[in-house]
Formats: C-alpha cells, sequence, structure tokens
C-alpha cells in the first residue's frame, strides 16, 4: 500500500497534515502551493524519489522478516529493490531526471544493490527487539501551550526498535549523495514530530525523552552506511507543535511565495513557477 494511501486511512477524512507537507512549505511555500492546494501533477520525477523508496520498501522487508524471526537472504532483498525500482520506473507516465551518481535505469538498480549490499552486512540490531516496521501513527495537533486543534498529524515510522534494557529507538532510513552531518541530525524536525506521535498515542510518556537514529545509505562510489544518534525530548515537541501551528496559520491565510534555494535545482514544478 502506498504511503500516501496508508496516511488517507489514518485520518479517514478528518483535517491532517504530515512532516512532510511542513518541511515543503517551509523550504518554498510556492512549491506547497502547487503540490497540496492545486494538487497539480509534477512535471518530472527526480530519480532519487523513486529510488528512496524502493530502498525504504527492501529495508522494510528485511526487517518484517527479522521481527517474525525470519532472516531473508541477501539475494530476496535486492530483488525487491529491483523490482520495485523497474516497476516505478516502467509505469511512470512523467520524464525521470536522472543524477551524476545514477545516469540511468540500469546503474540505479546497480548503486541500490551495492548499497544493500553493504548495509545487509555491517549494520547489525541483534541487541535489539524490532517493535514495528512502517508503523502508521496519528494523534490530534496541539498547540504549544496544549490547546487542541481541528488537525491530525500523521506519519510513518520506518522502523521502532527496543533495546535489551527496554528503551524505544526510532530508526529513519535516507539515501545520500554524500554525509549527513550530525547538527542536521539534532535539528531534524521529522524526528521530532515521531517523537510527538509516539508520545501522543502513549508509546512513551509525555515527558520521557527518546532515542532517535538517522540510518543514511550513501550513493558515493564504495557505498557506506552512516548511523547518526540524537534525542528528542519534551520541549523540542513543544517547539514541533508551534512550528506546525505557524505553517497551518499562514496556509490559511494563503501565504506562498517562492523561495529560491539549492532546491530549485531538483523542483518538479520549475516551469510552472517560472510562469508563477
Ligand atoms: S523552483 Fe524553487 S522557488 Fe520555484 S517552486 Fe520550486 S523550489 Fe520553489
Amino acid at each position: 500500500m502506498s504511503e500516501r494511501k496508508t496516511l488517507e486511512q489514518l485520518t479517514d477524512g478528518e483535517l491532517h497534515i504530515s512532516h512532510s507537507q511542513i518541511s515543503t512549505y517551509q523550504n518554498c511555500s510556492l512549491k506547497y502551493f502547487f503540490r497540496y492546494v492545486e494538487g497539480r501533477k509534477p512535471e518530472s520525477i527526480n530519480i532519487s524519489l523513486p529510488f528512496g523508496s524502493s530502498i525504504h520498501t527492501s529495508l522494510a522487508t528485511l526487517y518484517r522478516g527479522i521481527k517474525n524471526h525470519q532472516v531473508e537472504p541477501l539475494e530476496a532483498i535486492t530483488e525487491t529493490f529491483k523490482t520495485c525500482l523497474s516497476l516505478d520506473l516502467d509505469s511512470s507516465d512523467l520524464p525521470i531526471i536522472y543524477s551524476k551518481t545514477t545516469p540511468d535505469k540500469e546503474s540505479a538498480i546497480a548503486m541500490g544493490v551495492k548499497m544493500l549490499e553493504v548495509f545487509y552486512n555491517t549494520v547489525n540490531i541483534s541487541d535489539y527487539e524490532v517493535v514495528d516496521v512502517e508503523l502508521p501513527l496519528s494523534a490530534p495537533l496541539y498547540t504549544y501551550q496544549g490547546k487542541s486543534t481541528d488537525f491530525k498529524l500523521v506519519g510513518i515510522i520506518d522502523l521502532l526498535l527496543k533495546s535489551p534494557t527496554g528503551d524505544l529507538l526510532v530508526v529513519d532510513f535516507k539515501t545520500a549523495s554524500k554525509s549527513i552531518s550530525q547538527s542536521a541530525v539534532n535539528e531534524d524536525t521529522q524526528l521530532t514530530a515521531y517523537s510527538y506521535l509516539l508520545a501522543s498515542n502513549k508509546l512513551i510518556t509525555s515527558t520521557s525523552d527518546i532515542e532517535c537514529q538517522y540510518c543514511v545509505l550513501l550513493k558515493t562510489k564504495e557505498p557506506k552506511v552512516q548511523q547518526l544518534n540524537t534525542t528528542r525530548t519534551r520541549s523540542d515537541r513543544r517547539r514541533f507543535a508551534k512550528i506546525a501551528n505557524v505553517v497551518l496559520a499562514a496556509i490559511d491565510a494563503k501565504i506562498f511565495m517562492p523561495v529560491q534555494s539549492w532546491l530549485c535545482s531538483s523542483c518538479d514544478y520549475s516551469t510552472v513557477c517560472k510562469e508563477w
């Protein structure tokens, strides 16, 4: 089931917002307008999207197996990747924008297989119990002062682990062409959104800190895996709620403008943006 369908089922027609919508608005409110207000079809698909989604599906297959005490062989994981990516690319009616590191379908498949091989052979989670994989959660969105709003926050946690001491660890898988800094992970609001959802669903207490991890599969010449840990606190969750409410207020006030940045080079609305 696609991520979008899962999130729609979570809300059953209620007003909702996801972290991805919030960060799209923060990065460029005009892009948010094209995608979520107009529901405009993208002009093209950047290879990083189907590539990342196929890596996610492959890792979900691996961890679902571990959860059911059945470790899938590496070949099954790489086959999942090849099938998902081929299906996505072959069924797309939009032009695919390839990158320097993956200039065509064959090189993208070869890169993904190499990355999964490195992941499979280096990442060891034998000390951890797999609590859930691709866990969909929703929760009422409160203001930072604790007042309820009409909106729900929705999200899907890639992987939830439990340490031998019983502490939860939220893992978010990423694919990237270069290393991610510790400060970027410390400031990342996606992990804070997950922490908010876990606290609201009473999987941790409202005052608890929670350990989170970015697990990054690097698309370098020799692929590597980077694991960066960070913590989210109650005050991080309150700050996130404040950001989410400010974004909702700005959307409600119809504030949409172009934000020129390095993200423009891979934006799937660049033609309509120029016409704006
Ligand atoms: S091209 Fe840049 S400014 Fe225009 S919508 Fe896309 S991200 Fe925003």
